[in-house]
């Protein structure tokens, strides 16, 4: 009986055991369970208030470039009027300086503007790179050119330095590290008085000590670094590291006038987004040293050449004869431009100095394209157009119109003459070969060696993009965001090239801010589509 009992206090035991093990069991289940729960909710939480943010971060970007977009439009004519009014004789000394701190604020509130809405999208993470191969020394040369103007008016000299290893294409966001170039460079003129302004762009080598063979990055990319040395006013401590902060301005306050203290700010994110880091050195009174080094991929040529804009293209017919292209403008420096411009790329040019001369000149050698300038003596642009639109062997000659006034109304009064292209001044060289290639139907050749071959563009059809993407360039113009419409429309091109001249269009429209025309286009195609 007693083993019996013994039996029974052991089975009552382990049931007791059991019982509890597997209430345990029941519990940590139940637990479990919560935390499971726990952590669905939290996630929907969680994504509900990111989306909130998203939302929010949305409204605020709309807010801005539409923002920008609204207080660009009235800065127009005010600055348009302030010089407009400048040029009448009657108004007198004291009124001409009123204009002329008019004017100049107007430049500053619209360099703000531009500023504002590009750091927000910076900070907000907003930017976005948008690399392209392109022709690296070109692409230096042509940001020395505009420097050197500038430090030449100035009475400062300039002096590029390129090492000879730089690679001929890379692949980059050109037009974010050409602004940010031209911030610092820009900078380095304006806070130099005397003395000079260096830029410099070598490849990095690293020491390698096992072989000892020096390494200038991986075998596609190449570590590049860019400085700007300038012997001006100089940076004190204290000024150094606020530097890069946002509205910082340093130094004297009558340098302050013609910057927005964001210049800094946003190179210094962009070298970021880039995979660099901005940094400075200075000596007060005596000079200031900007760089930063980037690791840029190495773009084959064939692909350099294919890029966006890559300067090293040609344009010829398949005959390979050199179309005839006629400038009419009255200044001998801008028609220097324009042969300048347009003779390396196997165009012959032929200048008149005003409309009547133009008309006679057309006669004469049959322009497969004339430029022609709005405002000069004698005869105008417009009334030039207006002529040789009437004549029957010029009705299918393609005119590009051109002119430094500000006003659409200018732009539209050319177009409406008979005008197929209008080209803002100073002259945007890339979109004036974009134009005089789309209007004459040639594309850019590629080129293999030293050899040319070039084809007539068959994409001439416009072929519009799916019915989303329409919306979405519709979406981007309405809220007045020309800026990632011409990003997008870069992108689009550079996915599919039928979309070339439906691109091209828009891009044009884009360049003169022509928001309406662009609007109503794309309403356009979307109608069709339905
Ligand atoms: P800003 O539009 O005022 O030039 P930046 O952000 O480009 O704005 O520069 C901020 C400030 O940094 C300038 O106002 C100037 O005081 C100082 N700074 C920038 N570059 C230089 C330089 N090369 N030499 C002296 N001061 C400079």
């Amino acid at each position: 009986a007693t083993n019996w009992f013994r039996a029974l206090a052991v089975l009552t035991v382990a049931g007791v055991l059991f019982g509890g093990f597997q209430w345990r069991v029941r519990s940590m289940r139940a637990r479990n369970r919560e935390l499971e729960e726990t952590v669905i909710r939290r996630t929907v939480e969680l994504q509900a208030a990111k989306e909130n943010a998203e939302i929010a971060n949305r409204a605020k970007s709309t807010f801005l470039a539409t923002m920008s977009h609204e207080l660009r439009t009235p800065l127009n004519s005010i600055l348009g009027y302030a010089q407009i009014v400048q040029r009448d004789p009657q108004t007198n000394a004291q009124q001409n300086r009123g204009l002329k701190i008019i004017e100049s604020s107007g430049w500053h509130l619209l360099s703000l503007i531009d500023d504002v809405l590009d750091l927000s999208k910076v900070e907000a993470g907003a930017v976005e790179l948008y690399p392209t191969e392109f022709h690296f020394p070109a692409f230096l040369h042509g940001i020395g050119e505009i420097v050197r103007v500038r430090a030449e008016s100035r009475g400062i000299d300039f002096r590029i330095q390129l090492s000879d290893d730089l690679s001929q294409y890379v692949h980059a966001d050109e037009r974010r590290l050409r602004q940010v170039l031209l911030n610092l460079l820009g900078n380095a003129v304006k806070f130099t008085d005397q003395g000079s302004v260096r830029f410099q762009v070598s490849r990095v080598k690293y020491q390698m000590p096992d072989d000892g063979e020096p390494d200038t990055g991986t075998p596609d990319t190449i570590t590049l670094h860019f400085e700007v040395t300038d012997t001006g006013i100089g940076i004190s401590p204290a000024e150094l590291e606020r530097i890069f902060n946002p509205f910082q301005q340093a130094g004297p306050p009558d340098r302050q006038a013609d910057g927005t203290g964001l210049g800094l700010a946003i190179s210094h994110n962009l070298v970021s987004l880039m995979g660099g880091e901005l940094q400075v050195e200075s000596q007060p009174g005596t000079e200031s040293r900007f760089w930063f080094e980037l690791a840029l991929p190495i773009a084959d040529a064939e692909a350099g050449i294919e890029a966006e804009k890559s300067p090293g293209r040609q344009i010829l017919p398949l005959d390979g004869s050199q179309p005839k292209i006629l400038v009419v403008d009255d200044r001998w420096e801008n028609r220097a431009v324009f042969r300048d411009l347009l003779n390396p790329l196997g165009f012959e040019i032929h200048e008149a100095e005003n409309g009547q001369e133009g008309l006679d000149q057309a006669r004469e050698i049959q322009p497969a394209a004339i430029i022609v300038d709005l405002v000069m003596p004698v005869m105008d642009g417009f009334e030039f157009i207006r002529q040789i639109k009437q004549l029957p062997a010029f009705q299918d000659t393609p005119i590009i119109a051109t002119s430094a006034s500000v006003y659409e109304e200018d732009q539209k009064r050319s177009l409406s003459a008979g005008g197929d292209a209008f080209l803002p001044k100073p002259v945007d060289a890339d979109l004036l070969i974009e134009q005089l290639g789309g209007l004459l139907g040639l594309s850019w050749g590629t080129v293999t060696g030293d050899e040319m071959e070039v084809g007539l563009d068959d994409s001439q059809v416009l072929v519009p993009p799916p019915r989303e993407i329409l919306e979405t360039l519709l979406d981007l113009t309405t809220i007045g965001d020309i800026e990632e419409l011409r990003e997008k429309l870069i992108e689009l091109r550079r996915e599919d090239e039928a979309l070339k001249p439906f691109v091209h269009q828009l891009q044009e429209l884009a360049q003169g801010y022509k928001q309406e025309s662009i609007i109503q286009l794309l309403k356009m195609y979307l109608e069709k589509q339905t």
